[in-house]
């Protein structure tokens, strides 16, 4: 469906859970974290249910997250049932990768195809600091080096680029998309929700990355790697893989945004810095049939915001949180 700015909208990403087993300091809250109530969660079945729905006004691109979205269980089930909805052609799925290698046979019979992994650093100190866990870097690494081999493809790694904390292993990260199919997405950091860890001079612009990576890398401005996403890839000369840049605040990407939101209690969301949702789990549970569910859908489209107002701060009103919307 094309919105009021003439917007392709044909992208969903969907929450399935607001639970993770880590807590990455700019995401999380150490303890105390409130979850929603199970009961309040949507079964699979109501998910599934709502992407079908989406899928009726021109959604074609559903991706898997979260929260921690593999915590969930049975979420490949999930992966097939909207794998099988005929006029969605990608699923794909954002994950830490820490239960990926025992669920990514399944995940690949389940149809899918392609996977983003986000790893901020390749050092297990550090890791161990930003995700506030005893997790290893070499889980994630090795959860990377199975998707290669079943041949999920792209797999990407997103990585959010932070002063005073990986700034220094740009270069290390731009090795991996180099020696491997890998393409490694810098993401600027973003002020969301408890602005945990969030501070201006943190955030390390594209020019500035870009300028760096030059030094030791030839790079070319590439075509887009298959999928939605707002990134500016380049190729890198006698490289495998493909080095992003995404931009939400030094470039952002408004004009060109094709995506909704679900949380897992059922809030749809157009606008990831916008506070105005849509109750579809309310409806659905009071019995609203498919033209009601499929006109909220039409509704909240029509009212997504022309651009984000992410320098203006998150907002006093804004409740949810990167881990409850799904990043
Ligand atoms: N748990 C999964 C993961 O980490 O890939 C999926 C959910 S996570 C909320 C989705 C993405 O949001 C991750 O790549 C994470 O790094 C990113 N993210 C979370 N908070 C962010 C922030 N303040 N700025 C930029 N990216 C952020
Ligand atoms: Fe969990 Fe992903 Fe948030 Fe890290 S970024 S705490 S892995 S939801």
């Amino acid at each position: 469906m094309i919105d009021g700015f003439g917007r392709n909208i044909n992208y969903l990403r969907v929450s399935v859970t607001d639970r993770c087993n880590l807590r990455c300091r700019y995401c999380m809250p150490e303890d105390g974290v409130s979850h929603i109530q199970h009961t309040d969660v949507l079964r699979l079945e109501e998910l599934a249910l709502l992407i079908r729905v989406a899928a009726s006004i021109g959604i074609k691109k559903v991706r898997i997250t979260g929260g921690e979205p593999l915590v969930r269980k049975n979420v490949t089930k999930l992966v097939r049932d909207v794998g099988a909805i005929k006029s969605i052609d990608d699923v794909a799925l954002t994950t830490n990768g820490i239960l990926f290698q025992e669920l990514a046979e399944q995940l690949k019979d389940a149809g899918l195809k392609r996977v983003n992994f986000s790893l901020d650093t390749l050092r297990d100190d550090r890791f161990r600091y930003i995700t506030r866990s005893e997790a290893s870097v070499s889980a994630v690494r090795k959860a990377i080096d199975l998707a290669l081999k079943l041949g999920l493809n792209p797999v990407k790694l997103n990585v959010v680029v932070i002063r005073g904390f990986n700034d220094d292993e740009l270069l290390d990260f731009a090795h991996l998309a180099w020696a491997y199919p890998l393409h490694v997405r810098f993401i600027e950091f973003m002020p969301v929700g408890d602005l945990l860890f969030w501070e201006r001079q943190r955030l390390v612009s594209m020019a500035e990355m870009k300028e760096l990576l030059e030094q030791r890398y030839e790079m070319i401005p590439g075509k887009r790697v298959y999928g939605n996403g707002p990134a500016r890839y380049y190729s890198l000369v006698g490289g495998e893989g493909s080095i992003g840049f995404i931009n939400p605040i030094s470039n952002h990407f408004c004009g060109e945004c094709n995506r909704l939101r679900l949380t897992c209690g059922g809030m749809l969301r157009a606008c990831l810095y916008d506070s105005h949702e849509s109750d579809l789990k309310a409806a659905l549970r009071s019995g609203a049939d498919e033209d009601a569910l499929r006109q909220i859908f039409i509704d909240t489209i029509n009212a997504k915001p022309e651009k984000h107002k992410m320098e203006t701060g998150w907002g006093s009103e804004n409740r949810r949180r990167m881990y409850q919307i799904g990043g």
